[in-house]
């Protein structure tokens, strides 16, 4: 039979255990996540019942080594990341904020106490974290932030305010971001902490099945062992981003297949002129196009994991392949909902619902204009951000 999606042999550049990883990932998707995603997205609900089966999976920081973590490779993950997309964004996001954001602050930056009281509670997904950097007035350029930590006697107090923080109200412990005489430093917040509130944002287009929060912080006082010891300048944060910003290169091409894969299948069977939409040249060439991208893409995803796991990855590649990625996966989604009419609009089919989630996708973790200016200072040698 044709495999409609990988139309030059993709899967033999991949090993058995990758191929098991992603066939495990992608049942769980289709038993757990396709039969109730429309409920979710339309409710605009986070389904917190699941994690503990994502947990079992080891899908929580599955990158990271030790500390109950599940070890696997930069491939692995990216895999993982695009099956969970192919059912949702926000699941996806969900193990990006959990695992490639705030575990993976913990996991480089962290002290041995700390790592050892929060990371295997996360990976069990028995703790939930989040991960504060952006501000309502600093998004694509986080140094501008105005959170500030400062002294008092041994202890630290924050205060400021966050905005867009993935599953803020629903986490048990904060990776906050703050300005310190020392510069931007990292602190661990448990969010039962005095002064830290977390208010759930309302009437999103996109993403509904996951959970953003603006985030205050009051005068949080902390003990002096809150502070991420090995995190020092915007470094800190900008390395966490580019472990999540990674999984997005793979993420997409999920959306991106199932879309297209949904428009495909409705083309064959819905009859337009006496001929099925298949038929026509016009949607031909759509569905066409659509495969391409969705080819080269995965390419792209796997020379940069493979790049990863062999320690030598670029953050300019990593921008070439979110740039990239998101650009087409959010043109695919558009395009698989035209062939769908005006059945499209509605939740009973995917690609709107992914169309719509990937325009945060395309927002977070730096813009198309953020990787655009990042490759563009790489290839000139000038940086064009001011
Ligand atoms: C669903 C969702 C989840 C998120 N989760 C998190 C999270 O868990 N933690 C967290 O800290 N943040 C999170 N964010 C925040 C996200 O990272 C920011 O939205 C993003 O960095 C962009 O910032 P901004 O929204 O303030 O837009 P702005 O920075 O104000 O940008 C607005 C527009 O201006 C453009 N622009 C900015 N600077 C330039 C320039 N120099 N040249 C040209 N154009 C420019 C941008 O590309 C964009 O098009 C999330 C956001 C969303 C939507």
């Amino acid at each position: 039979m044709t495999d409609t999606s990988d139309l030059i042999g993709i899967d033999s550049l991949l090993t058995a255990s990758e191929i098991a990883l992603r066939t495990g990932v992608r049942d769980f998707v289709d038993a757990e996540i396709r039969p109730n995603i429309a409920r979710w997205y339309e409710a605009g609900e986070f389904p917190l019942e699941i994690v503990p089966a994502m947990a079992r999976l080891g899908l929580l920081g599955m990158h990271l080594e030790g500390y109950g973590c599940a070890g696997r490779s930069a491939v692995d993950y990216g895999l993982a990341a695009l099956e969970l997309e192919a059912g949702d964004s926000g699941l996806r996001t969900f193990v990006s904020v959990q695992g490639s954001l705030a575990m993976s602050a913990i996991h480089k930056h962290g002290s041995e106490e700390q790592k050892n009281e929060w990371l295997p509670r996360m990976a069990a997904g028995d703790a939930i974290g989040c991960f504060g950097l952006t501000e309502p007035g600093a998004g694509s350029d986080p140094g501008s932030m105005t959170t500030v930590a400062r002294r008092d006697g041994d202890d630290w107090v924050l205060t400021g305010t966050k905005r867009w923080i993935g599953l803020a109200s629903v986490a048990q412990v904060a990776v906050i971001w703050a300005q310190t005489t020392g510069g931007v430093r990292g602190f661990v917040v448990p969010t039962d902490t005095p002064g830290f509130t977390a208010t759930v944002i309302g009437q999103k287009l996109s993403m509904r099945a996951s959970i953003q929060c603006e985030i205050t912080l009051d005068n949080v006082r902390l003990p002096a062992a809150a502070m991420l010891p090995g995190a020092r300048g915007l470094r800190g944060p900008f390395e966490c981003l580019n472990e999540a910003r990674y999984g997005i290169v793979w993420g997409v091409l999920g959306a991106a297949r199932d879309s297209y894969l949904t428009a495909l299948d409705y083309a064959q069977q819905r009859l337009q002129f006496g001929t099925p939409l298949a038929g026509y040249q016009l949607t031909q060439q759509k569905l066409v196009n659509m495969a391409v991208e969705i080819n080269k893409g995965t390419l792209l995803a796997l020379q940069l994991g493979r790049l990863k796991d062999a320690g030598t990855l670029q953050p300019h590649q990593i921008s070439l392949g979110k740039l990239n990625n998101c650009r087409e996966a959010i043109a695919i989604c558009r395009e698989a909902r035209t062939i769908l009419g005006g059945n499209g609009i509605t939740l009973d089919y995917s690609p709107l619902r992914h169309a719509n989630n990937l325009e945060s996708v395309r927002t977070y973790e730096g813009t198309d204009e953020v990787h655009t200016l990042i490759l563009g200072q790489h290839i000139t040698g000038i940086p064009a951000f001011h």
